[in-house]
């Protein structure tokens, strides 16, 4: 027992709401002490109560009351009817690729403006993805751009087999305006939400309305499990259909029968031990990243050349990460120039999301739209956005401010 050393979150109470002084513009940031990360995972005190019950109960395997649990809780917090909790978000949008009947020369389309991992499992499936851009109300995938791509589709009698939206950062899309536009033409929208679990889009949980919706519980998700995803709908058969495909497809019969392959993609009791600890906390987690966001704002807004990633009025994003977007000419710095200061600090920061489109492992893939997604990857800056202490992200916001020649 004593070898696991949970990080207790001592000062959590004193932390929301604490008032912040930054230091002015040009004072050299404090020695750096230990590396803040962009998004380090954040415990929440009752997990080894939960592993230990589950293992002292023989609980290991990803089947039980454990893995039961945790889906109940996730359905609770999302507002999904079905949820099937597996082994990571990329496991997740692979099952929902298959029970959306993904084929070997399907299109799959996406917004460019993301992670890899979005769209990897079609492709490895054989489908052509197709990037969209994003919009620069959310920065999520356009309905314009999409309802333009899914005229000339239609016209030239091949649709996409999935539209995969993403609720990038944390942020919402604009689901009803895809899903009217998808809904014309029949195609089924799984919406990536791997980034975005307590969030809201109007009067409802994130993703909801959707076929499908994909969340992770990856140890830098704003709920991690240690590892583990979901995949969540209002369809009782695509949740049964992903279940059976993510326990090897065994059909019900004594001996092992298989009208179809499938996946081990079952979430173990161990990891969805610490998933269900970890859930009770989501709106406690959203608060305290959307409280991060305001601090920036508070601490870098009345710098030129500094901007803010959006947020349109029918959102509430998780700001699973904050990001930033640095306009070298007014600024002074480069978006390069700044992430290497933040690093001489023991300072993790990221740039935005390469887009799809340009990256080499998708050479020969089509995109639509203008040039919002590289701009946002050319200045956007991820900053560290998890549970920190006001003094830890007082030294972020010391090193920026340094940046600043304008
Ligand atoms: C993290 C993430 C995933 C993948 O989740 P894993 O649990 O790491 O497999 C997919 N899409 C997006 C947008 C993500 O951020």
């Amino acid at each position: 027992m004593t070898a696991i050393h949970l990080r207790a979150e001592d000062d959590a109470e004193s932390r929301p709401g604490a008032v912040l002084s930054f230091p002015s513009r040009g004072m050299p940031a404090r020695a750096p002490r230990s590396r803040l990360h962009l998004s380090p995972p954040s415990l929440v005190g009752g997990e080894l109560a939960v592993l230990s019950r589950t293992l002292t109960d023989g609980w290991i395997a990803p089947a039980g009351p454990v893995p039961e649990s945790f889906e109940q809780a996730i359905g609770e917090a999302t507002t999904f009817n079905h949820v099937a909790a597996v082994a990571s978000g990329t496991a997740a949008l692979h099952l929902g690729y298959r029970v959306l009947g993904v084929e070997r020369g399907d299109e799959v389309w996406t917004q460019s403006l993301t992670f890899v991992a979005t769209i990897a499992p079609a492709v490895q499936m054989g489908a052509r993805p197709r990037f969209l851009d994003v919009a620069a109300e959310s920065w999520t995938m356009d309905p314009n751009v999409l309802e333009s791509a899914l005229q000339r589709a239609a016209q030239r009698g091949k649709l996409p087999r999935a539209v995969v939206p993403v609720d990038l950062y944390g942020q919402p899309c604009d689901l009803d305006a895809i899903l009217t536009l998808c809904g014309r033409w029949g195609v089924p929208v799984l919406c990536d939400s791997a980034e975005a679990m307590g969030a809201r889009y109007r009067d409802r949980a994130v993703g909801k309305g959707a076929a499908l919706v994909a969340f992770s519980f990856n140890g830098n998700k704003i709920i991690t499990a240690g590892g583990g995803g979901a995949l969540a709908s209002d369809d009782p058969a695509l949740i049964a259909r992903a279940r059976h495909l993510a326990s090897q497809a065994k059909e019900v019969a004594p001996h092992y029968q298989h009208e179809t392959t499938g996946y081990s993609y079952g979430l173990s009791s161990v990891l969805a031990a610490v998933g269900l600890a970890q859930i009770g906390a989501l709106s406690t987690r959203v608060a305290e990243r959307r409280l991060v966001f305001e601090r920036y704002v508070e601490g870098l807004g009345n710098l030129p050349g500094i901007g803010f990633m959006p947020e349109p009025a029918w959102a509430r994003a998780t700001r699973w990460l904050s990001v930033i977007l640095i306009d070298p000419k007014v600024f002074g710095a480069t978006r390069e120039a700044v992430r290497r200061a933040l690093d001489a600090a023991n300072i993790e920061s990221r740039p935005v999301w390469k887009p799809l489109h340009m990256q080499p492992a998708f050479r020969g893939a089509r995109y639509d739209g203008g040039g919002l997604s590289g701009q946002f990857f050319e200045h956007g800056l991820c900053l560290p956005s998890g549970t920190m202490t006001a003094e830890e992200q007082a030294r972020v916001v010391a090193v920026i401010r340094g940046c600043c020649k304008g």
